[in-house]
């Protein structure tokens, strides 16, 4: 039997790194990487080699399922969306909601809010960018109007220094950590801000700066002040793209530097080392994600961030700006399309205005105009769920609490490829084909729009995610707004209704590469560097934000004495669904550790592999201890991969507006040594 091989996109991370799958007798037998594919350049991390085993290990849903009597018992297709369809039609329309994922494809997720929005009217809708940018989204808005990276994965080698907050790229963003590398080589200057001497801080940066966690505003102003202070500011920047310098000059000026040398834990002078080297590259560029973003103070990290951007002049050219590393595979795509709360596709915010628009766009009458409720909202408040791609019971904050929510459901739907922890709980569970399995787009951190191509038949009963909504959207008499045959079609009309896709083709598409958004003209070459002339914001200027520090709001005292904070490893994903079931990945770490600082662990009798307990006023979990000097004392680190030893669950859900993100990097904790 011939071998063919199928270009696509590996499914892990948000770098959008090209492979071909081999596949031999209709199953994929292997990857290989595109050697042409710009992002990859033919190299791929491990999760890329390794991207499809999980495919064929145990556990894939092939029929649907509905619960009777406590146990799952196999359906039909019609069955199953009948009985949704039913309750669909029963339940007040503000009591449904509907969680998507960044593992969907664009088209997924347009059908998806599209059939929120005109057949149960609503806009509650969500994804867990919920609990990773959606601070990126206000905090970028509101500076410089738009809350995308403003440059391109490519250009990332022509800075000549590269500041990297709160993101251990080695591991979670390998092949993107080889463009920093490129840069290091030509002799680019790496800053890194972690609590943790992570691998990256390690062996990458020329000044790490370990500050206490939870203080990175306070840091980032501390910087500005020193570039203040010295006049190393970019002054024709300021005056002609920005606004609002004076009141941020007046306040950074009325701080103490010995104050936030106190709060960051870091001397004045190795920060003050790192604000003239950031300030005088000629191209200084802004790497970063969770360690920044997962904080109840996350908005204000960011702003902040922006602020130390355009004070020096950093926008508007390649290798400049900053960049959100959003994880998925189609991390940016979530947010493009609009199944989010606050945005119909192409991030038209809800209101009166769009939703005409948007009337116009569909052809229906009575879409809602105002925003629909966020993740944690959904799960607590509405009675029917509908989960497509998501899982809840692990991503979510304070586990025992949302288990208790989602059993409490009139109706729990999942959509997924496996029996996922919220799968478990569900009342009917559809089997949804893998992104091996349909066609499709998705779009990738740097708004990169690729093509993402079906190599075999998805197992069993399984379809694709679009084509079930769309089968629901005709149950409930709108058969003709989901008339889709094909996910082109779809594409079709996301190029209508989204205008920074206007100019893509599925035809276009075939290069390498994709195309970046803004892409407005089919003769448009897309855009791999934002806010060259002006900001995205209404005045077209980029809008200086006074930040202040805030304490976490949960801080250690004598009965939680440490800091938990959690983050991914280079061979898990996410929440383990898939690389678990890999067995090359699964087989170099299979259990949850947490890193204890060398002398707490002594302090406290704990030595290497023993079982430890860790509490929060939450709940507790287990983990297996692995003491080292690579984090500061009273702070523990561990992966949020194994479902047994959920971060989550110690984790608190406290969050305000806009954002609603939980404090994910920051809670107090306990330990003890389990006897
Ligand atoms: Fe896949 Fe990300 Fe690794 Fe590239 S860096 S191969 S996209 S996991």
């Amino acid at each position: 039997m011939q071998l063919e091989y199928v270009p696509t996109i590996c499914p892990y991370c948000g770098c959008g790194c090209g492979i071909y799958l081999v596949v031999k007798d209709g199953r994929i037998a292997g990857v290989e990487p595109w050697k042409e594919h710009p992002v990859n350049e033919g190299k791929n991390c491990p999760k890329g080699k390794n991207a499809f085993d999980f495919l064929y290990g145990d556990g894939r849903l092939t029929k649907p399922l509905v619960r009777e009597n406590g146990a799952f018992k196999e359906t039909s297709w019609e069955k199953a969306l009948a009985l949704i369809a039913e309750k669909l039609k029963k339940t007040d329309s503000n009591s449904v909601g509907f969680i998507n994922s960044g593992k969907l494809t664009n088209e997924d997720l347009y059908v998806i809010q599209k059939f929120a929005r005109c057949v149960m009217k609503n806009n509650n809708l969500d994804n867990a960018s919920r609990f990773c940018h959606s601070t990126t989204v206000p905090a970028l808005i509101s500076t410089v109007g738009s809350g995308v990276m403003s440059t391109s994965e490519l250009n990332i080698d022509k800075a000549d220094c590269i500041f990297i907050c709160g993101t251990n790229i080695k591991e979670t963003y390998p092949i993107l950590a080889r463009r920093v590398i490129r840069a290091k080589r030509k002799g680019a200057t790496i800053i890194v801000t972690d609590p943790r001497r992570t691998l990256t801080a390690r062996t990458l940066a020329d000044i790490h700066l370990q500050l206490n966690p939870g203080t990175d505003t306070a840091l980032i102003n501390a910087m500005m002040k020193t570039i203040l202070a010295e006049g190393l500011e970019e002054r024709e920047f300021i005056e002609k793209r920005t606004r609002g310098f004076q009141e941020l000059k007046d306040y950074l000026t009325s701080l103490d530097m010995n104050d936030l040398e106190r709060i960051t834990g870091i001397s004045a002078d190795v920060i003050k080392e790192a604000a003239r080297i950031y300030a005088k590259a000629e191209t200084g560029c802004i790497l970063y994600n969770a360690g920044i973003a997962q904080h109840l103070t996350g908005i204000e990290n960011i702003r902040a961030l922006a602020d130390l951007a355009m004070l020096t002049g950093n926008y508007g050219r390649p290798g400049t700006g900053v960049n959100p590393l959003r994880g998925h595979i189609n991390g940016e795509g979530f947010g493009d399309m609009g199944p989010i709360p606050v945005f119909y596709p192409g991030f038209k915010p809800i209101n009166e205005e769009n939703t005409k628009l948007f009337e116009g766009y569909w052809g229906v009458e009575g879409l809602p105009s105002t925003p629909g409720m966020t993740y944690m909202d959904m799960v607590e408040k509405c009675s029917v769920l509908y989960v497509a791609g998501a899982n809840p019971m692990i991503s979510a904050p304070d586990t025992n609490s949302v288990r208790k929510m989602l059993e409490d459901k009139e109706l729990l739907v999942v959509q997924d490829i496996f029996m996922t922890e919220t799968a478990e709980l569900a009342d009917v569970v559809l089997p949804a084909a893998s992104w091996v399995e349909k066609d499709g787009t998705i779009t990738e951190v740097d708004r990169r729009v690729q093509r993402i191509g079906k190599a075999v038949d998805a197992p069993g009963e399984a379809k694709p995610d679009w084509k079930i909504i769309c089968e629901l959207g005709d149950l409930m008499g709108m058969k003709e707004k989901f008339n889709f045959n094909s996910p082109e079609e779809i594409f079709e009309e996301i190029r209508k209704t989204v205008p920074q896709y206007s100019g893509i083709t599925y035809e276009r598409l075939k290069k390498a590469g994709g195309i970046q958004w803004p892409c407005p003209k089919e003769d448009h070459p897309g855009t791999d560097t934002m806010f060259v002339e002006r900001f995205a914001t209404p005045d077209g200027l980029g809008h200086f934000q006074v930040v202040e520090y805030k304490q976490p709001t949960e801080i250690p005292d004598e009965e939680y004495p440490y800091v938990f904070s959690n983050g991914r490893i280079i061979f898990h994903y996410h929440s383990g669904t898939m690389t678990r079931k890999t067995e090359k990945l699964n087989n170099e770490i299979n259990k949850a550790i947490v890193e204890i600082n060398t002398e707490d662990a002594r302090e406290k009798g704990i030595k290497a592999g023993d079982e430890i307990i860790l509490k929060s006023r939450r709940g507790e979990i287990k983990a297996i201890a692995k003491p080292t000097d690579n984090i500061g004392k009273r702070v523990l680190f561990m992966p949020w991969h194994f479902s047994e030893s959920s971060p989550n669950v110690l984790t608190g859900p406290s969050a305000g507006p806009p954002s609603k993100m939980p404090g994910f990097k920051f809670c107090a904790v306990k330990m003890e040594v389990k006897q």
